[in-house]
């Protein structure tokens, strides 16, 4: 894809102790993708979407959103630069309400179509709820109250942290249904996700990672299976599959692989 870039990472390098978490990956975001890191557990996935968070410092390498320098910026001077994150397990206060927990994600709003009103627009069932704590709501209710915490940021960027992981298909497929809605509002995402074949049904462009490096990336169409696993898997011959790094295309269409979520 052509023109700049809403988000770009450059050689970020992350260390976690002595372990190299993530080694020279770069990366570029456009305006309107949904871009979808993958790779098996350790990859550094989360590393990743952390780093850009702002919650692990890199050893090496540049973070630019819009062309702010966000690579030594504070977590909450990211989230006004435009940047929020569906963590990894969700993290929501338990004991706080529904509607609390969506006003902790107001504390560094920027202007924008998100409030709480728009999450409960999004979410029917939500209003209903909002005096409930968040620990009493199910897995797949409290991954949409995290979602709609970020949302009220009113971000640029939306670093969506394994949004699936622990929900029954029948739930993820319901919180990825979501994704256009949000998309019209003018967001980019950025999702980590196990579950390859869902990345590809959503994704605009993918991107392997095994053990902190990049082994494959390009369109889901543009892709194949077999490349998909041999980069998920690291297995001989990886090296060749990798399309151009600024490649980019439409949602979805391709060759889908079944495994292994
Ligand atoms: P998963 O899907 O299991 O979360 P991932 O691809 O997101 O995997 P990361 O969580 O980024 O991978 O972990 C990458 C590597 O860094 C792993 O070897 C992990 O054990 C290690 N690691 C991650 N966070 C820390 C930490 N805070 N301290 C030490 N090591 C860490």
């Amino acid at each position: 894809m052509t023109g700049t870039p809403l988000l770009e990472v450059r050689d970020l390098v992350v260390h976690h102790g002595q372990l190299r978490a993530l080694d020279s990956i770069s990366l570029r975001v456009y305006p309107g993708e949904v871009y979808a890191i993958i790779g098996a557990n350790g990859a550094g996935k989360s590393t990743l979407l952390r780093t850009i968070a702002g919650l692990h410092r890199p050893s090496f390498g540049t973070i630019l959103l819009d062309g702010l320098f966000l690579t030594y910026l504070r977590p909450e001077r990211r989230a006004i630069a435009g940047v929020a994150m569906v963590p990894e397990g969700r993290r929501l206060f338990g004991s706080l309400t529904v509607e609390e927990n969506l006003k902790v994600g107001a504390t560094y709003a920027r202007p924008g179509p998100w409030n709480i009103d728009a999450v409960y627009q999004l979410f029917d069932w939500m209003p209903a709820r909002r005096s409930q704590r968040a620990a009493q709501l199910s897995g797949g209710e409290q991954q949409m109250v995290a979602l709609g915490r970020s949302l009220v940021a009113n971000p640029k960027v939306l670093l969506l942290d394994e949004l699936s992981l622990g929900l029954a298909p029948v739930v993820v497929h319901r919180i990825y249904a979501m994704l256009p809605q949000i998309l019209e509002t003018g967001l980019t995402v950025l999702l980590v996700e196990q579950d390859v074949s869902q990345a590809q049904r959503v994704a605009t462009h993918i991107h392997c990672l095994l053990e902190g490096r990049t082994t494959l990336e390009g369109r889901p169409s543009d892709v194949t299976a077999e490349q998909i696993e041999a980069a998920y898997f690291g297995l001989a011959g990886t090296a060749g599959a990798l399309p151009p790094s600024d490649a980019t295309g439409q949602p979805g269409g391709g060759s889908e692989s079944t495994w292994p979520g």
